[in-house]
């Protein structure tokens, strides 16, 4: 496997308390079944306004962000998103729509527009029975992406992100899936690809307390066929397949292991036909101390009109060597001058790591925690909450047997 060095890189300053995302569930209801799920779809789950004004409060009571993930479930199943999108908005927060997009029309989009959405994240992969593209693949799903980034650039100036599940039998396909977001830099701000992960019965126990507990009860795949271990360094590895430059600049590291990447982030700068360069970890350090100063809170999303203004980005090469290369890179066509530049980030999220001695390696410093119970918490074990009231522990397989 690639070897990274996580000290090259911009450790990213969010942490529980001042973060760039909070992420808010409105509703487990569902129109899709994902094969990686980790949420029980819940028909009446719909939660009120008031419940979901008092989640915003113990947001903006007890931690700093940029952009509030509205989540799910799938939130555009809810009958007053357009109602939720403006009370985010009225708090001076970023509402950034993560859907799957089945439910998304013109007019509904224009309405959330006009509600104050800043972004969409379109969670679109091949294992999720959508009807009309059951049998497709990642490639061929690009026309689905193109569908939803051309529907956002037609009403301008909202944040464009795609998300999907990565497989092992999946990954193959990322540097064609990123070949197509390049040839539509214009239109598209992030890629996303969230690494597949399950409850592995055959390395680890899982405890509520002293009680053993049968996790087929809770909604996660139990022993899949298909690993559930894949890193973000065997991704960066595939990627530079297509990309041999293809370089990150910052990183949050997992809650038990220092040296794991749980998001890895890339900031890279191109135009339809070519990527010049990559930011660096000086540059992104910059532009998230610089946010912090003037707007008092680290920056999740950035607007088209914004990742569209590449070339001022360029004028932090003077402090970022990994910009100094691309700002050549893109002069040496002294006619670029006169072309737009856009920046377009990647981002890869590594899920819980299971470790030998039954640890969980968490993401330090999660942008994904949520509201359950008065408590922040993270998103992806929200199921455990439900259920148990708390996150379960997990102990190499027969420990505690052994231990008796
Ligand atoms: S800890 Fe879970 S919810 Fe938080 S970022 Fe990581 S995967 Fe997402």
């Amino acid at each position: 496997m690639l070897n990274l060095n996580h000290l090259d890189y911009y450790r990213l300053p969010w942490n529980l308390t001042d973060n760039s995302i909070s992420w808010l569930e409105p509703t487990a209801k569902c129109n899709l079944s994902c094969d990686g799920c980790y949420r029980k779809n819940e028909n009446n789950s719909h939660k009120s306004i008031e419940e979901i004004r008092k989640e915003l409060e113990i947001f903006t009571r007890l931690r700093r962000c940029d952009g509030v993930s509205i989540a799910g479930g799938d939130p555009l199943t809810h009958p007053d998103i357009v109602e939720i999108v403006k009370i985010i908005k009225e708090k001076n927060l970023k509402p950034i729509i993560n859907t799957n997009g089945l439910a998304l029309d013109k007019v509904l989009l224009t309405e959330l527009k006009k509600a104050g959405v800043f972004g969409f994240t379109f969670h679109i992969d091949s294992k999720q029975n959508r009807p009309g593209w059951k049998d497709k693949n990642e490639i061929e799903l690009n026309e689905l992406r193109f569908h939803y980034a051309k529907m956002l650039s037609e009403v301008k100036n909202i944040s464009c992100a795609f998300n999907s599940t990565v497989y092992e039998d999946t990954m193959q396909f990322i540097p064609g899936v990123l070949k197509w977001a390049q040839e539509n830099i214009n239109i598209v701000q992030v890629m996303v690809f969230i690494l597949y992960r399950a409850v592995n019965n055959k390395k680890v126990d899982f405890f509520l307390g002293p009680k053993k507990i049968d996790m087929s009860q809770l909604v996660y795949n139990e022993d899949p066929l298909e690993r559930t271990d894949i890193k973000a360094e065997e991704i960066v590895e595939i990627i530079r397949t297509e990309y041999p430059d293809f370089e990150n600049c910052a990183y949050l590291n997992g809650s038990e292991q220092p040296d794991s990447f749980k998001w890895l982030l890339t900031g890279r700068l191109g135009r339809k036909n070519k990527i010049y360069g990559y930011m660096g970890s000086k540059g992104i350090e910059i532009i998230q101390t610089f946010n912090h100063l003037l707007k008092n809170r680290y920056l999740a999303y950035a607007s088209p009109k914004d990742t569209s203004k590449g070339k001022l980005m360029l004028l932090l090469s003077l402090f970022d060597k990994q910009l100094k290369k691309t700002f050549k890179n893109y002069y040496k066509n002294p006619l670029n001058l006169f072309r737009k530049l856009y920046y377009q980030s990647v981002m890869i999220i590594q899920p819980i790591d299971f470790l030998e001695d039954g640890r969980q390696n968490m993401c330090d410093g999660c942008p994904d925690i949520t509201v359950w119970n008065g408590k922040l918490v993270w998103s992806c074990r929200m199921e455990e909450q439900l259920n148990f009231g708390m996150n379960l522990k997990t102990y190499p397989k027969n420990f505690l047997d052994q231990m008796n």
